[in-house]
């Protein structure tokens, strides 16, 4: 019988989302190859999803054509993980493998055209002008590339592109031209990292100077880092260019020459060492675990984490570290760096596609022990993985917002489960998921109540925003957070201010006429940027000028409600002129860098930093004495069943953030403050705020009591997108397949002129609402032109 595999087109199309047979007698193939296949009229690339098999002879079966000389693009296990994925968030196989192979990993295809007369009929296409019929004919060379032509300085008027993609479709058609196909393969470097020296030449401008004493003072410091840190590519290419500094490219083994920080700074306090033994336990028995490391902020669970993975590899074993993005630092690399030297690799945002694809490689070819990398990192190939850990498991980063919309927590779940390895979460605020787990005696509960440098937490003050009102303060700041702001400025001792939205305010709104300006294209109200001057969706991006008077009836009497970063940054310069602040939000980290720089920046001279979400996570300054939230309702009320549970992660995360090295004090302003997520934080009380949050969500089947599914439909037209979900819902009551809820709009409805509306599935039993929306939903949504259809499981 021939020998046959299974191929899945690399191209994402609905028409081609099965893997095909194809005859493969002439080559030697293996899961995750590249190969070169007959499809309908074309020719594509495919991946190998299947061992070659012996298959019935079949005369209408076509053949692998070629296989090509590039790395395998995935092994057995990181295909067994997009089956998976495919399989548990209900997408197609190519969509999982979307998050598996690397986008350096597939070859280019590049089109070339052959003529095969000497000269065109020029009466078949009478409305190309003379010049482009010569440049195809007399100027560029025979199997010119499309590229070539559409580049060319002649062909740059308004309107030849069009002309020349129709004249050259025309001409392939009639076969005057013949195309050629190549494909230009990916080069497999060894993992090369670039690294910087100080040189010889002297450079002007600040911040290449700044540049140059960075580097001498590191030489031989990773270029990755140097972006980290806040210098721009720009920058760094200006002083290699004038001798300034001096690049090379180096094996990851030379890159260590600047000594790495130390972890030695305390004892391994008896809680960590209990840790480690039950990880250890875990490790000897050799079947998959999982365990939950619930470690108050400041335990040292980084230490446990680094001791466990030792041992795996001491044993030859590997381990896979997953970190939300934005603590993918120098310093967290440098922990692990100092651990394993040239067998870790770092997977950060720094990295150039070419430099994350090389370190992949290095993983396929056993050259790297421990890969540190955000969510991504958990497909990885690398093999014998006996210990994979997910730090700060409560994050949201993890999940994916775009198709495949996977949990990294869930996934690697999976790997270990079918590798018989560890699975450690480490969280001060685990999710609740995980916790009920625990709680139930399924997963190992492993607990760390201590700050490593055995600093109590910070004392929790709940001001209430009512009565502060109510006695007369109408500021964005309480008397009490006032006045704890003034010591700390006077001793010269920090504080970090969480704002849950960026920009100068809330909304805006007419005191005289009640107009607030609506984004024309999403259903929200505009948010104010003061600074920039202008009205923003935070959305869509939509701008306009924030104007002084109301434009619907002329008066000066626009104000700005609820409280944005920018607001509180010029509040606190207004309360206090000598005191230096920074802002970090979304509008002032845009590029890779600006959020170390802006680190530093406060580290060394800043007294107050100002942010949203990303001052709450990983930062450690041991001179921060008061954390303040400053308005701790937004998303409180939004309506989505884990928003008490977001809500209590961020406040306790921000108010960890103060007294890690001396004593230290917290404030949370709200309008709320007998909300459970408040009252417990302020009390450092996760299990207690579990148990009510848990308990509630059992009586609502929310998880982890029920898989929960939310099918999205969007469209243009309103009545469309509810008529089509309507009847979705009817299709998946009909089947039985679990309580639907809907269909209701979005919390937001109407996002850049699309509408959307969404059905909830809840079920204690997945197959079957499964099987009914791959089954029935997904092919209807596929054959409707006027609508889209988003599946988010566990959302
Ligand atoms: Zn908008
Ligand atoms: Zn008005």
């Amino acid at each position: 019988m021939p020998r046959v595999v299974d191929a899945l087109a690399t191209i994402r199309s609905s028409r081609f989302d099965l893997p095909l047979t194809y005859d493969a007698q002439a080559f030697e193939l293996q899961i995750g190859d590249v190969v070169r296949v007959p499809l309908g009229s074309r020719e594509v690339l495919a991946y190998v999803v299947t061992a070659p098999y012996d298959a019935p002879a079949d005369p209408k079966r076509k053949a692998v054509l070629e296989r090509l000389d590039v790395p395998r693009a995935f092994d057995d296990e990181g295909l067994h993980l997009a089956r998976f994925v495919a399989e548990y968030y209900i997408c197609t196989l190519g969509e999982a493998l979307s998050a598996v192979v690397l986008a350096g990993a597939l070859p280019r295809t590049i089109d070339s055209f052959v003529r095969t007369v000497a000269q065109p009929n020029p009466q078949r296409y009478p409305s190309v002008p003379a010049r482009l019929v010569r440049l195809i004919w007399e100027e560029l060379g025979d199997g010119f590339a499309l590229e070539t032509l559409l580049r060319h300085p002649d062909a740059r008027r308004a309107g030849d592109r069009g002309t020349l993609l129709r004249y050259i479709q025309t001409l392939v058609r009639s076969g005057e031209l013949r195309r050629e196909r190549r494909f230009v393969q990916p080069k497999t470097t060894a993992y090369r990292v670039r690294v910087l020296f100080a040189g010889k030449a002297s450079i002007r401008g600040g911040k290449a100077q700044a540049l140059v004493a960075f580097v001498r003072e590191q030489p031989g410091v990773p270029r990755a880092d140097a972006l980290l840190a806040g210098f721009s590519n720009a920058v760094i290419a200006r002083a290699v260019k004038t001798g300034a500094i001096d690049e090379r490219e180096v094996e990851p083994a030379h890159t260590r020459s600047y000594a790495p920080l130390s972890d030695a700074a305390f004892p391994a306090t008896a809680e960590q060492r209990a840790a480690l033994e039950r990880l250890d336990a875990a490790l000897d028995a050799r079947a998959f675990a999982e365990l939950l490391l619930f470690g108050v902020t400041g335990s040292g669970k980084t230490y446990v984490y680094v001791e466990a993975i030792k041992r795996v590899v001491r044993e030859g074993g590997r381990a896979i570290v997953l970190v939300p993005e934005i603590s993918l630092t120098p310093q967290t690399a440098r922990r692990f760096e100092a651990g394993f030297g040239d067998r870790v690799a770092v997977l950060h945002s720094a990295l150039s596609e070419r430099e994350r694809f090389d370190a992949w490689q290095a993983c396929a070819r056993g050259e790297i022990d421990v890969l540190v990398g955000a969510r991504s990192a958990i497909f990885a190939p690398l093999r014998n993985v006996r210990l994979c850990v997910v730090d700060e498991a409560h994050e949201t980063s993890y999940k994916q917002e775009t198709v495949p919309r996977y949990h990294a927590l869930t996934v690697a779940r999976e790997r270990m489960r079918a590798a018989g390895g560890v699975l450690v979460l480490g969280s001060a605020t685990p999710p609740l998921e995980s916790y009920e787990a625990a709680l139930r005696g399924k997963i190992e509960l492993v607990t760390m109540r201590e700050r490593a440098t055995a600093q109590p937490m910070p004392s929790v003050h709940v001001v209430d925003l009512a009565k502060e009102f109510e006695s007369g303060n109408k500021r964005i700041f309480s008397t009490t957070l006032t006045q704890a702001l003034g010591e700390r400025i006077a001793r010269g001792e920090k504080t970090v201010l969480f704002v849950n939205r960026r920009g100068s305010g809330g909304f805006i709104l007419c005191r005289s006429c009640g107009h607030v300006p609506q984004c024309p294209r999403c259903d929200v109200s505009l948010t104010a940027h003061r600074g920039e001057g202008l009205l923003r969706c935070h959305y869509c991006d939509f701008q306009m000028p924030l104007a002084r008077k109301c434009p619907e009836c002329g008066l000066e009497t626009i104000r700005e409600f609820g409280v944005g970063t920018e607001r509180v940054v010029e509040e606190v310069g207004r309360l206090f002129p000598d005191a230096r602040v920074v802002r970090m939000d979304s509008d002032t980290t845009t590029r890779v860098g600006d959020h170390a720089r802006l680190l530093t920046e406060f580290g060394e001279r800043g007294d107050v930093l100002v942010g949203t979400q990303m001052v709450a996570k990983g930062l450690d300054f041991p001179t921060v004495t008061l954390a303040g939230v400053v308005a701790a309702d937004v998303g409180l009320h939004i309506p989505d069943f884990r928003a008490a549970e977001r809500s209590f992660d961020l406040i306790a995360q921000v108010c960890g953030r103060s007294g890690r090295a001396q004593a230290g004090e917290a404030i949370v302003q709200t309008y709320s403050p007998t909300h459970p997520a408040i009252v417990y934080a302020a009390k450092h009380d996760y299990d207690g705020f579990a148990r009510g949050d848990l308990a509630q969500r059992r009586e609502l089947r929310y998880p982890p009591f029920s898989l929960l599914v939310y099918l999205g439909v969007i469209s243009r037209s309103r009545k469309t997108a509810l008529d089509v979900s309507g009847r979705y819902a009817e299709l998946l009551r009909g089947a039985n397949a679990g309580e639907v809820l809907g269909p209701a709009p979005y919390p937001i409805a109407r996002v850049n002129n699309e509408w959307r509306f969404r059905l909830a599935v809840k079920t204690r039993t997945p197959k079957p609402l499964r099987a009914a929306i791959r089954g029935e939903l997904v092919p209807l949504a596929r054959a409707d032109r006027e609508t889209r259809l988003v599946i988010n499981v566990n959302p």
